[in-house]
């Protein structure tokens, strides 16, 4: 049976370094991994946003939230807020993170669903993050103290650029 030994990943932008540090991390001892980047075909430099599983890809490379934000001038992000949705001076935002606590098996939208949801009572009502974002508030949280209820749950807003170069550098530390 042949097994893969060599992986080759074409452009160095967000896409690739974070395959290459992922590969890396995980198979640094079966594969050879070579990156093939372009000093003629430019990276497209952007503001990256990005969703909370971010955190788990960090943190499976080992990488340190604190240095992680320094090195791509990140900021913490509670939701997605949309503008004009759905018609002309509506604003909806998406926060991220648990809404409400379950009852048993049951998800908490359901029993909200069954309350006869007012401006008063809106789902977002129970949602810590929309919450403190509204209110421009931000801690790291995991777990709200003597409560059964989850913490803040944050994305994050940085340079894809920095997050690249970070990526290549800890990718070539990987080398056995
Ligand atoms: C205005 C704008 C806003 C965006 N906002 C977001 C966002 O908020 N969140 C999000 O997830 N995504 C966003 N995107 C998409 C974003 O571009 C991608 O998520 C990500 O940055 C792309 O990474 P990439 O590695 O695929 O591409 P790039 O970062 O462009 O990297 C491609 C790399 O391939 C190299 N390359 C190309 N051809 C060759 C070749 N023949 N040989 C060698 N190297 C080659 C280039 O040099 C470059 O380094 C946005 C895009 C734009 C344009």
């Amino acid at each position: 049976m042949s097994y893969i030994k060599n992986i080759v990943i074409v452009g160095g932008g967000t896409s690739g370094w974070m395959t290459a540090a992922m590969l890396a991390r995980l198979f640094k001892s079966t594969l050879n991994i070579t990156l093939i980047e372009s000093k003629e075909i430019g990276t497209i430099g952007v503001g990256e946003a990005t969703i909370p599983p971010l955190q788990i890809f960090n943190s499976v490379l080992g990488i340190n939230e604190s240095d992680f934000i320094k090195a791509t001038q990140a900021t913490f992000k509670l939701g997605i807020q949309f503008e004009n949705w759905g018609k002309q001076g509506d604003c909806y935002m998406h926060a991220f993170g648990n809404v409400g606590k379950d009852l048993g098996f049951t998800p908490f939208h359901h029993y909200w669903l069954s309350t006869s949801p007012t401006e008063t009572n809106s789902f977002w009502h129970y949602s810590l993050n929309f919450q403190a974002a509204k209110k421009q508030k931000f801690q790291v949280i995991g777990q709200l103290p003597n409560a059964p209820l989850a913490g803040l749950t944050h994305a994050y807003h940085f340079d894809a650029a920095l997050y690249a170069q970070l990526l290549r550098s800890y990718s070539e530390r990987q080398k056995c």
